[in-house]
């Protein structure tokens, strides 16, 4: 038979590892609900249509994405990304803004698997509708930086860009196409045929060809209307304000079509180049009215898990363990004293667990000591005749004592202060 095994691209996280993932969702849930987001969940899959709004000219949805007829010949897509969701549920629901929203989880797209970078990958993020307040702008950029911060990521840059609006990107647009079209035997293959349709693409490409010509190339910063320069103005100073250091970086854009106004990018020094975009995000003023909603204003952010527990790692940072077990039932007597010991103490508010099948006490106290439990609590058949239980300090070691079964909880209590 063939061995079964996780598809590539994917991989499983058993318990002995995932404690640093529950430890990252926790920490981003605390900053960010306490700033208002509420938890939002959308489906996993799609119509197809959600996604290609988004743009049609991005490799994400081009190339990358998981999409199939179902049994009723719908033709639908796995998330590549939860913004175009999250947009979606709004010009569905049409809740009262300024709305907020945070979510969690996993994304999928069909690129090439290497390190940090997945088919299925998972995203943390958040997505503020209906305001163009240039200071939500920083609420959004900050809320990042504290989380990254509060977890630990020492090594962290935060690039900063405005791509401007409708009203000064079109002329910006005909000045880099002319400039990229001057240069086209220069570029790379992909992009020389590519200037017209998305010329912005070009100034993310990581080719030395295109590189070199991106160089010399007009920068939308410097092209930025009033009201676009007065914008990323009080974004700088929101960001200063706030001592949150960050780099004009004019060549970055977005993969993804519909980002306006302030783009921003956390990039982990400690990475290398290929991995070292830990999240990024930014204004898509135009998307909703682009899928079919009401004009609304937006901004939002979206962090890679996987990158922020290899930024971690790079930078040495053990998160603290979840919460271990208070205590291990080890249970040789077989009867119904274990049963009902550990039913008390985890009604008791105790974070218990037990051996079973009767294994031999070396077996128990090895599962006691791999749990992390601070005491253990036995029951042999000398224990279960007396209506006693015997307790033994895992880390601090020493020796057994004795205890009648009637005040077992409370000498647990005691123990552990
Ligand atoms: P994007 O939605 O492309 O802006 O990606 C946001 C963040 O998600 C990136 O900065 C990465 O941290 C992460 N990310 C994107 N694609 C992948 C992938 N294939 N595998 C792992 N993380 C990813």
């Amino acid at each position: 038979m063939v061995e079964l095994r996780h598809p590539p691209g994917t991989f499983d996280v058993l318990p002995a590892a995932s404690g640093p993932w529950q430890i990252v969702l926790s920490t981003f849930s605390r900053v960010v609900a306490g700033a208002g987001y509420g938890l939002i969940l959308t489906p996993t899959f799609e119509d197809i249509g959600v996604f290609q709004r988004i743009g049609e000219s991005t490799d994400v949805v081009r190339k990358e994405m998981y999409d199939f007829l179902d049994k009723g010949e719908r033709h639908v897509a796995l998330r590549p990304e939860q913004t175009a969701s999250v947009v979606r549920a709004y010009i569905e629901h049409r809740p009262v803004t300024p709305w907020k929203a945070w979510y969690a989880g996993s994304q999928f797209r069909f690129e090439r698997p290497q390190a940090g970078r997945y088919r299925e990958f998972h995203q943390l993020g958040i997505e503020a509708f209906g305001s163009a307040d240039a200071d939500l702008d920083v609420e959004v950029v900050a809320l990042g930086w504290e989380f990254y911060r509060a977890l630990g990521v020492n090594r962290l840059e935060l690039l900063l860009n405005s791509l401007g609006d409708a009203s000064c990107r079109p002329a910006y647009r005909q000045l880099l196409v002319a400039y990229l079209k001057s240069h086209r035997q220069e570029l790379c293959d992909e992009h020389a045929h590519r200037i017209e349709e998305n010329p912005l693409r070009v100034l993310d490409c990581k080719r030395p060809q295109c590189r070199s010509v991106v160089a010399g190339a007009p920068r939308q910063i410097d092209h930025l209307c009033d009201d676009c320069a007065a914008h990323f103005n009080r974004v700088e100073e929101g960001l200063r304000a706030l001592s949150i250091p960050f780099t004009i970086q004019p060549l970055l854009v977005r993969g993804l079509d519909y980002y306006t106004r302030t783009t921003f990018e956390y990039a982990g020094t400690g990475l290398e180049s290929a991995q070292n975009a830990l999240g990024g995000g930014g204004r898509y003023d135009g998307l909703v009215a682009a899928m079919g909603g009401p004009d609304t204003p937006a901004v939002g952010f979206a962090l890679g898990v996987e990158r922020i527990l290899l930024a971690l790692e790079a930078d040495a940072v053990t998160l603290p363990p979840v919460a271990p077990l208070d205590a291990f039932v080890v249970d040789f007597a077989g009867g119904a004293q274990a049963r009902d010991l550990t039913a008390r103490l985890r009604a008791a508010g105790f974070r218990v667990d037990r051996g079973f099948d009767g294994r031999s006490p070396k077996s128990q106290f090895k599962a006691a000591d791999r749990s992390g439990a601070r005491l253990a609590l036995i029951i042999g058949p000398d224990e279960a005749a007396e209506g006693t239980v015997g307790i033994k300090d895992l880390h601090e070691g020493g020796e057994q004592a004795s205890v009648s079964s009637g005040e077992i909880v409370d000498e647990v209590a005691r123990r552990l202060g």
